[in-house]
């Protein structure tokens, strides 16, 4: 089959690789019809998280159809459209028993690796280096997918793979930081990031009753898209001095949360931002915090800090004491995208929310290496892609026809 392999730094390309197999009696093999790059690609591609190794199989977003399923699978068979979650959980640990899905204590055969460096292990991840489990991902024709009863959501009739390749990862890591910011009627949650997760993660917000949004970028697309999409104010952070100009906008006080939709490689301004890139190439800091300092510093006082951005290892001069002396919650971490997934499901069924405003661009898998650029770069205006995943897959639509089950 064909599949987009990690080769090194900046070096993804698309490789003829042997199918997958079944393995175990829960496995069932996915005919991936749809898979996205997500931001989080973004930082195995520019190199920030180790132990990837050369011809690894990339891909952590990806629905399709069953084609094979193992002698121990039950809920689901061959023809079965199916949205798989990006962290592979057991169920029956107790992590994933308390629905820390992300947390799950089984699935990571590298777990020993992850415990020396965190102190302890999360679940595996499809596509996400041997820290995570050395997993092969999505970004392929096939995928062999572990633990498919626990897994698997089912893409009821008529709702096209598009509407739903984000339910994978993007919607529930957004709804999960949204929900972390325990919001009450009339807050206001500002966004740092206006990249998908931010997007959405400010969608999310609204539906769960803030009264505003604030959204944080440079590039003028993702802020107008929040603007128009999410009903957001948005803030230039070239431009102005954005934690006191968010304290500008809400009386003096700051947002009551604030959500940190960037992650480890936060670009700075000014001296600050020399500061982190100069300790980065020097390897005496691996995560740039420029935006979680932002965070601290906006949010009022016994406010929260919500982490849904990506990091790796350490950053340096967090004000900890802001966070205390603020009494600030912080919270983060991977999505327990099994626990959120039959209501996004829902909402997306009802129509109430379609994740898919965010994707501006469509192609082939053959067409990864250009589609990393491109997502990275943010050329043309890019903001989410979506890959089709079958090599024989026709010239591609503008958007997908509602599906018919195929
Ligand atoms: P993205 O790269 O498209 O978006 C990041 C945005 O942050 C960009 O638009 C960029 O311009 C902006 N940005 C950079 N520095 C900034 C700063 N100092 N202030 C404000 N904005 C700044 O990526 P994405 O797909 O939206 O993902 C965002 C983050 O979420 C990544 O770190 C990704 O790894 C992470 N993520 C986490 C989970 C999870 O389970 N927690 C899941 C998916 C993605
Ligand atoms: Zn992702």
């Amino acid at each position: 089959m064909r599949a987009v392999c990690w080769h090194g730094k900046h070096d993804v390309r698309v490789d003829t690789v042997p199918d997958p197999q079944i393995v175990s009696r829960g496995d069932v093999i996915v005919k991936v019809a749809l898979t996205s790059i997500c931001g989080s690609d973004l930082h195995l591609y520019d190199g920030m998280i180790p132990a990837m190794k050369k011809g690894d199989i990339l891909g952590h977003e990806f629905v399709g159809e069953i084609v094979e399923a193992g002698p121990g699978v039950t809920r689901f068979r061959a023809g079965d459209r199916v949205i798989v979650p990006f962290p592979i959980s057991c169920g029956a640990c107790w992590y994933c028993k308390h629905e820390l899905w992300s947390l799950c204590d089984n699935t990571n055969p590298n777990s020993l690796m992850m415990e020396n460096i965190y102190g302890d292990t999360g679940a595996g991840i499809f596509g996400y280096s041997h820290l995570y489990g050395g997993y092969s991902g999505g970004q392929a024709e096939y995928v062999r997918v572990p633990f498919a009863d626990v897994g698997l959501e089912k893409i009821p009739d008529g709702i096209p793979y598009e509407q739903v390749v984000l339910l994978t990862d993007v919607f529930p890591t957004a709804y999960q930081a949204a929900t972390y910011c325990n919001i009450n009627p009339g807050d206001t949650v500002a966004v740092w990031g206006c990249g998908p997760i931010g997007l959405l993660a400010m969608k999310s917000a609204l539906h769960l009753g803030a009264e505003r949004v604030i959204g944080i970028d440079r590039f003028p697309e993702r802020l107008q898209m929040a603007h128009t999409h999410c009903r957001a104010d948005v803030l230039n952070y070239e431009e102005v001095d954005v934690a006191k100009e968010l304290q500008n906008m809400t009386g003096g006080r700051g947002p009551d949360s604030c959500i940190d939709a960037v992650g480890m490689e936060a670009a700075g301004t000014g001296i600050e931002g020399a500061y982190d890139s100069i300790k980065q190439t020097l390897r005496l800091e691996s995560d740039r915090s420029s935006a979680l300092r932002q965070l601290v510093k906006a949010c009022r006082k016994g406010g929260t800090l919500s982490i849904s951005g990506v990091y790796g290892g350490f950053v340096d001069k967090m004000p900890m004491g802001a966070i205390f002396a603020k009494g600030l919650t912080m919270r983060g971490g991977q999505a327990h995208v099994h626990k959120y997934l039959p209501h996004l499901v829902k909402l997306v069924q009802d129509r109430q929310i379609d994740p898919s405003f965010i994707i501006t661009h469509r192609m082939l898998l053959e067409d990864a290496p250009r589609g990393y650029r491109m997502f990275r770069d943010k050329e043309d205006s890019c903001i989410k892609i979506v890959m089709k995943a079958q090599a024989s897959a026709a010239a591609l639509p503008e958007a997908e026809a509602p599906a018919s089950g195929t």
